[in-house]
């Protein structure tokens, strides 16, 4: 069969897609770039066209595609089978990724619960922070979230999140506390870094407080919260959060489908201060962003209080016709390997790289508001008047044209509105991160300069 024309597919793309979070009147009257292929950290189009892939295919992206190892691990694993269920049935690549990731994760995080997108794993979070709860003979409906958290699109997720454009729609659903994180007073009320942290601190343990006994859990995004626009946390926010949530007797979810897998310079962003939640959840990166894989990480105190004989149905009763896919976790198992103690060793200096790189070329543009970055996450905010923060108009579209500039030096990023996310895989080298930097610099001074 030959292949399709790059018109022919754009017609079918055109008349039958729906794409995610797009607006498909605007999408439609654009040429899209049709990914054909890839090729380490580029993706190759139609036209045989290189993009350094800038956003990791959606943060997911981890050594590169097509690296020969996972390739191979894959390909090894067709042989034998692709997929069967693990509802009564075990499997050897599901099980050995339990055990690799208990080992990796941080302490006590003992029983891995698979799915298949950060979403779902979100969603079996809060599921089991619930019945936990009923278990122990105490209904606690309610969540305290943070403010611009994002944890995914389904219902449950959506609710413990939120984003005006994104939930305009759907209010309300889960009742949940939201507080503010520190980075949120200091955007919000100009608090130098240290007051926020205070701030932020006293308003969580506030509501554990006037709330105590009806939240289930508080459930956030450690040190970076990604779809916010890269909005960081002081390192030790998260170990204080742990804390108070000790005192007030109720769970902590982190949700690191984001951050896990070495994108904050760790292997997970709770490593930075040796924090142990009680329910963690990983997706994206963890099939080395091959397939859709994700988890949700328990702690052997939840998963003992589901335990029982059969007939008091304390059994968690909730899995996805794909849960522990074999293909997945055989990615998986490969992606893991590639995280070499040399690895992990290196990715500190990867950061350093495209700080110095941002710090020289990025942050003195005139419309660069704030350049924000955890190891390999970036946030670059752009306003019409930075000096003032007043944002661009949505209508001008500002985040939009930069990335099409980008996009024609041969760069694939993404804006969360004005915010123009980076997030390279792993695998980036100097040069590259240079070439990014330099390419997104240039694309954002040809668009707000014109
Ligand atoms: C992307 C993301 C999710 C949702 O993951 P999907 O695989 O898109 O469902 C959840 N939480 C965080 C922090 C994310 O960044």
């Amino acid at each position: 069969m030959a292949d399709a024309t790059y018109e022919q597919i754009v017609r079918w793309d055109h008349a039958h897609l729906w794409h995610p979070f797009t607006q498909m009147q605007e999408w439609v009257a654009e040429s899209p770039v049709v990914v054909a292929a890839a090729d380490g950290n580029y993706l190759i189009d139609t036209e045989g066209r290189r993009y350094l892939d800038g956003v990791s295919s959606l943060w997911c992206n981890v050594h590169g595609h097509r690296h020969p190892a996972i390739d191979d691990a894959i390909r090894a694993q067709l042989d034998r089978v692709a997929h069967t269920t693990l509802l009564g049935l075990a499997s050897p690549p599901s099980a050995e990724l339990a055990a690799r990731l208990a080992a990796i994760a941080p302490d006590g995080l003992n029983r891995v619960f698979y799915s298949d997108a950060g979403a779902t794993a979100v969603e079996v979070a809060l599921k089991l922070a619930l019945q936990y709860w009923r278990l122990r003979g105490e209904t606690r409906p309610r969540f305290v979230a943070l403010t611009e958290g994002y944890h995914g699109d389904t219902l449950g997720a959506m609710s413990v999140g939120f984003s005006e454009p994104f939930h305009r729609f759907y209010e309300p659903l889960l009742p949940v506390e939201r507080v503010p994180a520190p980075y949120a007073l200091e955007r919000e009320h100009g608090l130098a870094p240290a007051d926020a942290l205070a701030r932020a601190l006293e308003a969580m343990e506030s509501t554990l407080a006037s709330a105590r006994g009806t939240i289930a859990a508080v459930v956030l995004e450690p040190l970076m919260q990604g779809a916010a626009g890269m909005w960081p946390q002081p390192v030790s926010y998260l170990a204080e959060v742990r804390a108070l949530t000790r005192r007030y007797d109720t769970l902590l979810i982190c949700d690191e489908v984001a951050t896990g897998f070495g994108r904050t310079g760790r292997m997970f962003a709770c490593d930075h201060t040796s924090t142990s939640p009680d329910l963690l959840t990983v997706g994206k990166g963890l099939s080395g962003g091959y397939l859709p894989l994700a988890a949700t990480l328990a702690s052997d105190e939840i998963f003992e209080v589901f335990l029982g004989p059969y007939e008091e149905y304390t059994a968690f009763f909730h899995g996805h016709t794909f849960t522990g896919n074999a293909l997945a976790c055989a990615a998986a198992l490969a992606s893991l390997d590639l995280f070499t103690p040399a690895m992990l060793a290196a990715l500190p200096a990867k950061g350093e790289t495209l700080a110095r790189a941002l710090d020289t070329h990025v942050t003195p543009l005139a419309h660069v508001g704030e350049v924000r970055q955890h190891g390999t996450m970036i946030g670059i905010e752009l306003y019409e008047d930075a000096t003032r923060r007043t944002p661009y108009p949505s209508n001008a579209r500002t985040g939009h044209r930069v990335i099409r500039a980008a996009r024609d030096r041969g760069l694939i990023v993404r804006p969360l509105g004005n915010v123009i996310i980076l997030m390279p895989p792993l695998s980036i080298t100097d040069d590259e991160s240079v070439r990014l930097v330099t390419g997104v610099a240039e694309a954002i001074a040809e668009v707000t300069d014109a």
